[in-house]
């Protein structure tokens, strides 16, 4: 053929740049499922479930246009079982004269991929990735000269460059941001009656995914019993609509509360969809802006969740092109404790924690509260390896990709980069989850103890992080609060506390 257009996993989209000026007669897209997708990080049956099912619709679909797609599945015979080789056996059997992709969104695989075309001696294309609102080159030029990168600078940028929010030069309502108001708890009486989000019952298609996947990787984590994730634009768009009229009016007021036995609340689940690139953040970004001119949606709640996928989105993303491929090796607290293996099962007293993994592994789904100040936080007190925590939630979500995944995990969650991505460790007491949610009511332990009999591991471990750490956070302004209270702690205190802390780890280790 004249070109092959590679399509990854996570680039469906038939507007994607990689597809223009395709030509039916003369060109053919190139996809493929390998096993080492699914296994350089141990990954959940509803991640793998998820590709899959979504890049098998998508090939149906471009193939409903006519077009001609290479794509090599998982079970076929020969399949060589990585991206580069099968690459490497697609060049030698089409022949093609050029290769044309879509910027991926994951260092590794660019390499990987650079590095068969080198080997087969042909120029790969790569084309910057128009999903996103802001370009690569975009965000180089907004963190040339800053000695700081802030969110917040950034997102003011976006909103004012692509006029989201903003009534002439001024931001809606007369302030960008609505944080302040996004931060509420359910208190004793928990959510109410909710809604249940629209999910999609599996089709053929996607059975024959599940069927394969159990198949293929009985041993992975995660469980397929519930699998109802959108895999098609369609569905996508569906569960836009679903999550703008029904959740969206109270997303801001709820964004950072938990409740157990409740993974949804008022989310959207549309990471997935987006990240798949079902889904495009502009019209993501736009339907909940028009609820909100339209009345149908408060501004703190529209403001809110456009904050998270026009700022949050966008930042994570220029952040790990400019910090990879080094990023995956930093280590600012100098961590070295292995995972508890129980973040693989769920299998643990702690009410927070046994429930927030259940889910995930049941879902391929939590939200950012439970992601960052349950499983994170408990990782980042426990002090283990960054790198082990980056496996454990790139293999666990189903809206994980390393673009996205990392600065999340590394940056903001293990405070692995050293301040880039937070200004201080996010860092909190079992108290913390105690105001934010209600499994302390169903834990074994006190979230008020940090030593003696029931004392909450987050909060032992929290008072140890503080003491281990005060010499690295002592210069940091937003820590002084924090640390000032450690200094109230007498010599008895410290010891009990490291003593229980050391069997934490002990504990953590031996699982
Ligand atoms: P909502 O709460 O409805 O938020 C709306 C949208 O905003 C999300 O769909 C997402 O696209 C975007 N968003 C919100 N917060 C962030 C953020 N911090 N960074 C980037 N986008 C954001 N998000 C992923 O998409 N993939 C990941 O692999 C991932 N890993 C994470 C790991 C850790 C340790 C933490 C703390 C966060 C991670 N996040 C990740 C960000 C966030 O938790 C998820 O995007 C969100 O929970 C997805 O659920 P939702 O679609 O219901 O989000
Ligand atoms: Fe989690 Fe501690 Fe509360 Fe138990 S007491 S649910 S471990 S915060």
């Amino acid at each position: 053929c004249r070109r092959l257009v590679l399509v990854l996993g996570d680039q469906l989209d038939a507007d994607a740049p990689a597809l223009e000026g395709f030509d039916p007669a003369q060109d053919r897209v190139w996809m493929a499922e390998v096993a080492g997708e699914s296994t350089h990080v141990w990954t959940a049956k509803p991640r793998i479930a998820v590709f899959l099912a979504a890049m098998r619709h998508f090939a149906q679909a471009l193939a409903a246009r006519g077009w001609t797609v290479d794509y090599l599945r998982l079970d076929a015979a020969g399949n060589p079982g990585t991206l580069g080789e099968a690459l490497a056996q697609a060049i030698a059997r089409l022949a093609p004269r050029e290769l044309v992709i879509t910027h991926p969104g994951e260092h590794r695989v660019l390499e990987m991929l650079r590095e068969a075309a080198r080997g087969a001696g042909l120029p790969l294309e790569v084309r910057e990735d128009t999903h996103f609102f802001c370009s690569l080159p975009e965000f180089a030029a907004h963190a040339r000269g800053r000695r700081q990168l802030r969110m917040e600078f950034f997102y003011r940028e976006q909103r004012r460059r692509h006029g989201v929010l903003m009534d002439g030069d001024q931001p809606c309502g007369g302030r960008w941001n609505f944080d302040a108001e996004n931060r509420a708890s359910f208190g004793h009486e928990g959510p109410g009656l909710l809604v249940a989000p629209l999910r999609f019952a599996p089709d053929t298609l996607t059975q024959e995914v599940l069927d394969l996947v159990e198949a293929r990787f009985p041993d992975h984590p995660g469980s397929l019993q519930d699998f109802s994730w959108p895999v098609t634009r369609k569905q996508a768009r569906e569960a836009l609509h679903d999550f703008v009229t029904h959740r969206l009016p109270e997303f801001g007021l709820w964004q950072d509360a938990m409740w157990t036995g409740e993974p949804w609340l008022n989310h959207s689940l549309l990471s997935s969809a987006m990240n798949l690139h079902l889904l495009d953040p502009r019209e993501v970004v736009a339907a909940a802006e028009a609820a909100y001119r339209e009345g149908r949606v408060p501004l703190a709640s529209a403001e809110g969740f456009i904050r998270q996928v026009l700022g949050w989105r966008e930042y994570v993303r220029g952040i790990y092109w400019m910090e990879m491929p080094g990023y995956l090796e930093r280590n600012a607290l100098g961590a070295t404790q292995p995972l508890p293996a129980w973040y693989w099962t769920g299998d643990t007293a702690m009410a927070c924690l046994r429930d927030a993994l259940t889910q995930t592994l049941r879902h391929g789904y939590a939200h950012h509260i439970q992601r960052l100040m349950v499983t994170g936080l408990y990782a980042l007190l426990l002090g283990v390896d960054p790198k082990q925590v980056h496996a454990w939630y790139l293999a666990v979500y189903v809206d994980a990709v390393e673009w996205v995944e990392l600065p999340n995990t590394l940056g903001m969650s293990q405070y692995g980069d050293g301040g880039l991505m937070a200004s201080k460790p996010y860092v909190a007491s079992g108290k913390y989850i105690q105001r934010m949610s209600n499994a302390c009511k169903g834990c074994r332990y006190d979230p008020a103890r940090s030593t003696g009999e029931g004392a909450c591991p987050f909060t032992t471990l929290y008072w140890d992080f503080l003491i281990r750490h005060e010499p690295t956070l002592k210069n940091n302004q937003r820590m002084a609060m924090q640390l000032k209270n450690v200094q109230r702690l007498d010599d008895a205190q410290r010891q009990q506390i490291a003593a229980r802390a050391s069997a934490l780890r002990h504990e953590g280790a031996a699982k």
